[in-house]
């Protein structure tokens, strides 16, 4: 491309000088005429013009013209200033000859354009006009010129004259000579100038073409590879595996907590605790393998060739926990793994990336560091990913709807509070349960979205003025949504906006979820607490709430599973299990609710444990609010302390 370029920027100049060279030339040739004409004019003036009387000449010049012109050419041409002379009438015939050539010869045009007035001047040779005869003679300017003569000067006749060329032509050429030097020189010059230019243009260009490739394909931050990079990575990595039947290991890292360094210390210190890990992340691997930023605080791997998986990554991990100093503060970051193995899980690279993807949603919410893929984990066929999709619009639809259970106190009973849970007015798959819909919203940002509107129609529901408005209302919320570090204050600003006072809601979390960023959630839940909302933390026993942990919580209620509920009294250890958590509770100082009562017999039971609450198909399945109403109107299923 360059030579390219050299060569014709070359041409382009060579072209160019030969065209100025050209046109020097031509005007050494005019000037060459020039001066051969005014030489003539000079002859004429001063050597002919005087010798005449001022009649027109005639056929044949007087004695006197003749013997003055003679003398005037024995001067000249023995002075070597002039070739020949010779001097014609006004007709342009030849009057007179220094060397007795052209008589009655026929006068050639430029001789009668002379006659009319006309100088006329030609580079010529001698004798190579047709009425001459003779051998070529030297280069010559020849010139015609009218010759004037009498009082007032008029034209008499025309003086033809050869001047010798050559010393006009020393005189050119050696002009001539210094313009090509010089033109040679300037050429030669601006030829070096292109050429430097153009290497230093080639240069930049190709640095920038090398910079705008690298910026498609990394990430400007770390300088890492970018997505798109990776998945081109990965897809080599897969097609190496499968041909030298080896694994290829690809792996989704993304860090916990990155979210609150980024708040509390500012998106400067994040950037640089990103970029750090970027630069471990690099040691830590082979030349062969491949680490690429994926966005925000993920990180993607493909190791390649490799025997161990599982083993690399919890050792990747630890690299990442080793601390990191961020601006003179020693931080140590923990982060989840998911990962996948091709062949065996896949060959199709973005299949695999969305395994990985699934197998580090399991790893964050059950905080087990490193996961690999599991096809009983994944919730994401086509149907699930068409049903996130339409949920989106569901929500904005106002297809969802909310059914009320009842949680009665015992032992009396009576209902006090209610429990909304969410189902999906499909318009083509019927009623759906939250089971079939809400793990898929967990795992997008759609759970934010969910969880307003429950918590919008509840609230609303509770500030009509129905038996409603008597009673407590449980809401359940998701581990996402308590990750969030506005979720308290929207809960506070949906309170307000429906004059719902704080105490009257019950804000229900798993104990997994719980678990999934302790910390962060003490946060939230604290704060909720603060303004006066009860906390429960539902489908207590499944999880490994630390006790430590559990007292250090602002918790008002304990909902025992219902997988040890409802079967208590057929299973000896669940029964057991029940009432070390009613005890457990009570010591806690907590209200504990039973779920998933649904015989007598386990109420009795429970009843006996001392359990405050109970809610299940016994008392009443979840219902729509138009059949809640009815039901709650017996006045004896209401709690006295729930009335106001
Ligand atoms: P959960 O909060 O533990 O709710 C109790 C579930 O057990 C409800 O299922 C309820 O219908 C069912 N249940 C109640 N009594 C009995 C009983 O006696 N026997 C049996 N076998 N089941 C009983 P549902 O409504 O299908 O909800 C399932 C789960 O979906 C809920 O478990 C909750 O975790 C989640 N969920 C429901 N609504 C929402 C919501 O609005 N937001 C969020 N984030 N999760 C929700
Ligand atoms: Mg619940
Ligand atoms: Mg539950």
């Amino acid at each position: 491309m360059f030579a390219i370029y050299a060569v014709s920027s070359l041409v382009m100049v060579a072209g160019l000088g030969f065209v100025l060279a050209a046109s020097y030339r031509s005007e050494a040739r005019q000037r060459g005429l020039a001066e051969g004409r005014s030489e003539a004019l000079l002859v004429a003036e001063t050597g002919v013009d005087p010798l005449l009387d001022g009649r027109p000449l005639g056929a044949r010049l007087d004695r006197d013209e003749i013997t003055g012109l003679d003398r005037l050419v024995d001067r000249s041409v023995r002075s070597h200033n002039v070739l020949r002379l010779r001097v014609r009438n006004l007709a342009g015939n030849v009057a007179f000859s220094d060397d007795g050539s052209g008589f009655g010869a026929t006068p050639e045009d430029d001789a009668v354009a002379a006659a009319h007035g006309a100088t006329v001047a030609r580079l010529t040779h001698l004798n190579t006009d047709i009425n001459d005869h003779g051998a070529t003679g030297p280069a010559a300017v020849e010139v015609y010129t009218p010759l004037t003569a009498g009082t007032p000067a008029h034209q008499v006749g025309v003086l033809e004259v050869y001047l010798p060329y050559a010393p006009i032509n020393v005189d050119v050429s050696s002009g001539l000579h210094r313009l090509y030097r010089d033109l040679l020189a300037g050429l030669v010059a601006l030829y070096l100038l292109l050429f430097a230019l153009s290497v230093s243009l080639t240069q930049g260009l190709r640095q920038q073409v090398t910079r705008n490739k690298f910026l498609a394909e990394h990430d400007l931050l770390t300088e890492l590879p970018n997505r798109s990079l990776f998945h081109h990575r990965a897809q080599q990595a897969v097609r190496d595996a499968v041909a030298t039947q080896s694994h290829a290991a690809l792996a989704i890292i993304d860090l916990d907590r990155f979210k609150e360094i980024n708040d509390t210390l500012g998106h400067h210190n994040g950037d640089e605790l990103l970029t750090k890990l970027a630069q471990r992340l690099v040691a830590f691997t082979r030349p062969e393998d491949a680490v690429a930023r994926l966005g925000g605080d993920e990180f993607g791997v493909v190791l390649c060739d490799v025997k161990n998986p599982e083993e690399v990554l919890h050792r990747l991990r630890e690299v990442i926990e080793n601390e990191v100093e961020v601006s003179g503060l020693p931080l140590s970051i923990e982060s989840s793994i998911g990962f996948v193995l091709s062949p065996e899980d896949g060959i199709e690279v973005d299949e695999l990336l969305q395994r990985a993807d699934v197998a580090l949603y399991v790893a964050k919410a059950q905080h087990t560091g490193v996961v690999r893929y599991d096809p009983s984990q994944d919730h994401y066929d086509a149907g699930n990913l068409a049903l996130i999709g339409d949920l989106r619009h569901a929500i904005d639809n106002d297809e969802l709807v909310l059914h009320y259970q009842p949680k009665m106190a015992l032992p009396h009973r009576r209902v006090e509070a209610v429990e909304a849970l969410v189902r999906w007015e499909h318009p083509s798959l019927g009623l759906l349960s939250p089971d079939r819909f809400v793990p898929l919203a967990e795992r997008t940002d759609l759970i934010d979205k969910l969880t307003q509107w429950v918590l919008q129609r509840a609230l609303s529901d509770m500030s009509q003025k129905t038996e409603l408005s008597q009673i407590r209302m449980s809401v359940n919320v998701s581990a996402r949504n308590i990750s969030s570090g506005e979720f308290a204050s929207q809960v506070i600003a949906a309170l307000r906006k429906h004059g719902v006072s704080a105490d009257r809601l019950i804000i229900e979390i798993t104990e997994t979820a719980l678990l999934t960023d302790p910390s962060h959630a003490a946060v939230v839940l604290a704060e909720l607490a603060t303004f006066g909302v009860a906390i429960s933390i539902d489908d207590f026993g499944v999880g490994q709430t630390s006790l430590s942990f559990l007292s250090s919580l602002p918790v008002h209620e304990l909902k025992i599973d219902q997988g040890f509920v409802t079967d208590m009294t057929s299973d000896p250890a669940h029964c057991a299990i029940v009432r070390s958590i009613v005890d457990l509770g009570h010591n806690l100082a907590l209200r504990v609710v039973a779920e998933g009562v649904e015989t007598e017999d386990v109420a009795g039971e429970l009843c006996r444990m001392g359990c405050d609450v109970a809610q299940g198909y016994l008392f009443a399945r979840p219902m729509p609010l138009d059949r809640l109403r009815p039901w709650l109107t017996d006045a004896t299923r209401i709690h006295p302390a729930s009335l106001r």
